[in-house]
């Protein structure tokens, strides 16, 4: 690296909320540790909730801070309740953020595209912009075939799969498995994907071994600039920082894993559905069914918003569980990161959120995928058919965050599901020993000449004879 050139100066402007905003604080973890002077900027609400890691960076000697915006006296802060979701409106973040980009001029801004205004005052400051999606190059390679063939326009029905064409693998979905703005040409389609054409670049959550030829087809065919710089996650090296991620967890940590220190290796299988778990009314009952009949043991997040009356547990379900010492249900927040690298859980029973997907590559744990919303499907098929870790529970509809919750999976599926991926067979051990190698390659990806380390220098080293260059 080059001593004499100036220090980089990078800002980072995450989402308020779950899936998105967690990766994008690691990643300016990630950048600080490379030596970029990292500012994140967050709402007043959420800045506390990664204080604790970034003052452990600090004490490492990393050049990181936290900056939180002010908001004009009676302004509402969008995630003021909690309750964000790719749709909610983060306009109010403009002026302040505005101000705060005229102030201190950094090399660029690392943005996510679900703040929608934000690529428009960029340009007009002239800060360089950076595009992070939250998502890697598979979903993003199938999502531009969609756009540019339409196969889905040539299928008789909504279950009748077609192949998405022009792919290095073949990919198959069916229509009810898409997206409601890629079946409606909403228009929100095409615009996805402007801001990256337009902008310096992005930043991906991805490392190159994961999908190699794909991120070939992203920089090659589509023509992206793009930096691999990932898994994030891998940044989280403290226990500490691993509990506490994204917020601190519902659960009396000690006794939980002891609860899972007891377990056999590979034996339990982790149910989590991302940050915000939500599913058609009866479905939580089918899922208890099919764990029951099984007999595995498991750790099931139920996240923050399950209620008893709604989502009705087969009558003496969790004293069963509990007194049998089966199961775990964790009602509020986990901690994902410790929970998956432990070696008594061998499966991860997932929505197939991109994070959660990664995490669960980084420490070798087999999937059974469950696909719900957003490019989830597109996921699933990059573990089960491209990378050959999983096994597919039989999702069929795609749901959005407004729309009435459908697609009830029946308890039969599950348990067999669950019953090939826990039970241990030929074909399990094949898929183990790849997510085994997979997790080995993550690792290494972001080690000293690693493939994400050398395209997280690449980045930093871009900027700097940038800077150079006006200086
Ligand atoms: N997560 C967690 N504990 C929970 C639920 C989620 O730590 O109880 C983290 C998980 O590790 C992942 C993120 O939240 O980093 C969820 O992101 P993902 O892309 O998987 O799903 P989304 O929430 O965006 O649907």
């Amino acid at each position: 690296m080059d001593s004499e050139a100036p220090q980089v100066e990078m800002v980072f402007f995450p989402f308020v909320g779950g899936g998105h905003q967690i990766p994008m604080i690691d990643i300016a973890r990630l950048f600080a540790s490379h030596g970029a002077k990292s500012t994140i900027i967050v709402t007043p609400t959420n800045a506390i909730q990664f204080q604790n890691s970034i003052l452990r960076d600090q004490n490492s000697g990393h050049p990181i801070s936290i900056h939180a915006l002010q908001l004009q006296e009676g302004a509402v802060s969008p995630d003021s309740d909690m309750t964000a979701t790719p749709a909610t409106d983060t306009t109010v973040l403009q002026e302040p953020l505005k101000l705060f980009l005229i102030e201190h001029k950094p090399d660029c801004i690392v943005f996510d595209m679900f703040h929608r205004w934000a690529a428009e005052l960029f340009d007009g400051l002239g800060v360089r912009k950076i595009v992070f999606n939250g998502s890697g190059c598979f979903p993003g390679c199938v999502s531009e075939n969609l756009r540019k063939y339409e196969p889905h326009e040539k299928v008789g029905s909504d279950y009748e799969s077609f192949l998405v064409p022009g792919l290095p693998d073949r990919i198959e979905l069916t229509r009810s498995q898409l997206p409601i703005f890629v079946r409606d040409k909403s228009g929100r389609f095409d615009k996805k994907g402007k801001d990256e054409d337009k902008s310096f670049g992005s930043v991906v959550n991805s490392f190159y071994e994961l999908e190699p030829a794909y991120a070939d087809y992203y920089r090659k065919e589509m023509g992206k600039k793009a930096w691999f710089v990932g898994p994030a996650s891998l940044c989280n090296t403290d226990v500490a920082d691993k509990a506490e991620r994204g917020t601190q967890a519902s659960i009396d940590e000690q006794s939980f894993m002891k609860w899972l220190d007891d377990k056999e290796t590979n034996s339990v299988l982790y149910i989590g559905f991302g940050s915000k778990p939500r599913f058609a009314t009866g479905q939580f009952a089918e899922i208890a069914h099919a764990l029951e009949a099984s007999n595995h043991s498991f750790i099931w997040v139920v996240g923050k918003d399950f209620k008893d009356e709604e989502n009705c547990l087969p009558g003496g379900f969790e004293e069963r569980i509990k007194e049998s010492k089966k199961g775990v249900i964790i009602r509020g927040w986990a901690p994902q990161l410790l929970i998956l690298e432990h070696g008594a859980v061998g499966g991860f029973m997932t929505h197939c959120g991109w994070n959660s997907m990664l995490e669960g590559v980084c420490c070798g744990v087999p999937m059974i995928t469950w696909p719900l919303s957003a490019e989830q499907f597109y996921n699933e098929k990059l573990v089960t058919d491209v990378l050959g870790i999983g096994v597919q529970v039989g999702s069929k509809e795609w749901i959005s965050f407004k729309s009435e919750k459908k697609g009830l999976v029946g308890r039969e599926k599950v348990e067999v599901a669950v019953k090939r991926l826990m039970g241990g067979g030929d074909e399990v051990v094949d898929i183990r020993k790849r997510a085994k190698e997979l997790a080995g390659k993550a690792k290494k990806a972001v080690q000293v000449g690693g493939s994400s380390y050398i395209d997280a220098d690449a980045l930093i080293e871009e900027l700097k004879s940038l800077k150079k260059n006006v200086n």
